[in-house]
């Protein structure tokens, strides 16, 4: 649970124009956002794709990287027809910088990285102040930019959503990896006690869900395959809840149950089953296909086993993969119920309702997940857990950054920074 700094809600009439930079999980984004205040934004953006190496080297050389894509992307849209920058000399723009791994932060512009999450490694930044080995790398490329805000994607996506429908009350990421946010009263964080700021005052929270139950492994229930994930993962014990639910998972928990069964000799006898055999070559975007497959032959389950693993089917093999899918989607869908659940009985929603905004590829791709979401709240609530509605969020890690970006500057403007 950590306090993140961005205090209270969004008034909906933020206006002006932001970058936020994205380093997600799976991809690296610029994004520049014309906020018009209403609740209305304008969004240009350009993806990079990050490289196994990229994850795993020096630290520095990521943000490096970070800082010469963010100027290629200022080169590209604050130049005239002759080539000359349109910005005026000395000019800076803000920039929230969106960094979706668990940060200890002071303030709003500072965050020091606990540990990489999603797979990532690189070198010589756990325990660093991320928000200064960024501002290095602006330094280093001379790029006309003033880091605001070091913002986790659930915060962002908690504001941006709230900016849009203020009955937002809580952020749910379902990505690379796994994470809520929600909006707390200061009065009732111990953690921050010491910092004496004003009681009436509200800071979102960073839940780090996917943390939950990490090591001592005592209150999820866990299958054999699970507990290899974890054992061969590049940090065992750690993300618990995160390992049986996010994106970057649940395709190896369907390829370690097809590997034990190929190795008890069940199935694809005589076959070279090679393919199956690297870890994570199983991606979940093929349970998304294996699940919404409408023909009675499975023929899009066909074609993923042929063209990719190389490797044929039968109908029945056919139908038992499908059922497995379901349950691990099931599964995480509603284990994901549970932590909504949870922040719903401690903030006292569930009479009155509340939006819940939901974001990732997991939740906007996976067939049926929202569904199963809600019948979870169901089953957790009874009926008033129909007062519970996840949607799909706004872009929490561009537009969501870039408010927070804003709602800093004004707070700063009114001298009211580093805190309330
Ligand atoms: P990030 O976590 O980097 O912000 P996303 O929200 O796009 O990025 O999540 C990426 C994760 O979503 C990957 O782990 C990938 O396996 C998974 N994914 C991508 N496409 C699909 C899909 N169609 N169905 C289910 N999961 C998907
Ligand atoms: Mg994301």
């Amino acid at each position: 649970m950590i306090p993140t700094f961005v205090f209270g809600w969004p008034t909906g009439k933020e206006s002006g124009d932001f970058l936020a930079l994205d380093l997600g999980g799976t991809n690296l984004r610029v994004c520049l956002v014309t906020l018009q205040g209403e609740g209305k934004f304008e969004m240009t953006q350009t993806k990079y794709r990050l490289t196994e190496e990229q994850k795993h080297d020096e630290g520095q050389k990521l943000f490096d990287f970070c800082a010469e894509c963010l100027k290629t992307f200022i080169d590209t849209n604050y130049t005239d027809g002759e080539g000359k920058s349109t910005l005026k000399p000395g000019e800076t723009l803000p920039l929230g910088f969106t960094f979706s791994y668990p940060c200890v932060q002071e303030r709003i512009d500072h965050g020091e990285l606990i540990r990489w999450t999603k797979g990532f490694g690189a070198l010589n930044t756990e325990g660093r102040d991320v928000a200064e080995m960024f501002r290095n790398s602006i330094a280093k490329y001379e790029i006309p930019v003033t880091m605001t805000a070091i913002i986790n994607d659930t915060t962002g996506t908690l504001i941006a959503s709230s900016y849009v429908n203020p009955k937002t009350k809580i952020a749910v990421i379902f990505g690379t990896g796994c994470n809520a946010a929600y909006m707390e009263n200061v009065k009732d964080i111990e953690k921050i006690k010491s910092l004496g700021i004003d009681d009436k005052a509200q800071m979102a929270i960073n839940c780090e869900w996917g943390a939950f139950d990490s090591f001592e492994h005592e209150h999820l229930p866990r299958t054999k395959y699970d507990v290899t994930v974890d054992e061969t993962s590049n940090k065992p014990g750690e993300q618990a809840f995160e390992k049986l639910i996010s994106g970057r998972y649940l395709g190896e928990i369907l390829r370690l149950v097809i590997c034990e069964l190929i190795d008890e000799g069940v199935l694809f006898l005589g076959q070279d089953t090679y393919k199956l055999e690297t870890p994570y070559v199983f991606e979940t975007a093929f349970l998304s296909l294996m699940e919404s497959d409408p023909t009675d032959e499975l023929l899009m389950i066909i074609g993923i086993f042929t063209h990719f693993f190389a490797v044929e089917t039968t109908l029945a093999e056919r139908q038992f993969f499908r059922a497995l899918a379901m349950l691990i989607g099931r599964r995480a869908a509603r284990l994901s119920a549970c932590g909504i659940a949870a922040i719903v009985s401690k903030m006292g929603y569930l009479d009155e309702g509340c939006l819940v905004g939901a974001d990732g590829s997991l939740y906007n791709k996976y067939p049926g997940f929202a569904e199963r979401v809600h019948e979870g709240l169901i089953d957790i609530f009874g009926d008033k857990g129909r007062n519970i509605v996840t949607h799909h969020a706004e872009d929490g890690s561009g537009v969501g950054s870039a408010i927070i970006a804003a709602m800093t500057k004004v707070r700063r403007d009114a001298g009211l920074y580093p805190n309330v």
